[in-house]
């Protein structure tokens, strides 16, 4: 092979990244502009460990990165232990909330839940790498942007899986074990 074909031939993270190209797009939430029973359905029609915090659908520029397990436990003490706290609620990641008209129900402020600098890669990177960084930094999931907008993410499963298909193909791929 030559050098050139070789680099084209090679794996990169959009590549292994969700969603795979023609699935529906990846489940983010929205930093400024979801309720309560927004985010609740996410969760009970999910089953995904986390959720990038995007500014807006249309913008899709990362924000953040928050667990699921965060979001259950924050939503159901908010519901039992803070005044106000219903269906309808708007839920900030932000740092700064507008104040609301009194009429709405009181807001509620997840931004102490959010891990601020999840890791990112772009779509370009070439899996090899993408899997040195996993087992360097010790990763759970990374996510995957092009443009500055986000396009998916990558697991530690996913990675798993990826270099069981490597070894499985190319006995040579032992390099990744
Ligand atoms: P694991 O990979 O350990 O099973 P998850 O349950 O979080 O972890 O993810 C299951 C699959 O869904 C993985 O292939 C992952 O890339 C993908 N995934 C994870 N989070 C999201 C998300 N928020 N939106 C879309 N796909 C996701």
């Amino acid at each position: 092979l030559e050098a050139k074909e070789e680099f084209s031939h090679k794996t990169l993270a959009m590549d292994v990244m969700r969603p795979r190209r023609n699935d529906p797009i990846l489940t983010a939430i929205t930093q400024d502009s979801m309720t309560v029973e927004d985010i609740e359905a996410i969760i009970s029609e999910t089953t995904y460990s986390g959720f990038p915090i995007v500014v807006s659908r249309e913008s899709q520029r990362l924000m953040g990165f928050v667990l699921r397990r965060d979001l259950i436990i924050s939503i159901e003490s908010a519901r039992k232990k803070q005044e106000g706290i219903v269906s309808t609620s708007r839920i900030y990641f932000t740092e700064h909330t507008p104040t609301q008209p009194t009429t709405a129900p009181p807001s509620l402020k997840l931004r102490a839940i959010m891990d601020l600098s999840p890791f990112t890669i772009t779509d370009q990177t070439p899996m090899e790498i993408v899997v040195d960084i996993f087992r360097k930094l010790g990763l759970r999931q990374c996510l995957v942007t092009h443009n500055g907008r986000l396009l998916g993410i990558i697991t530690k499963k996913d990675v798993l899986k990826h270099i069981a298909q490597m070894a499985n193909q190319d006995p040579d791929s032992i390099l990744f074990n």
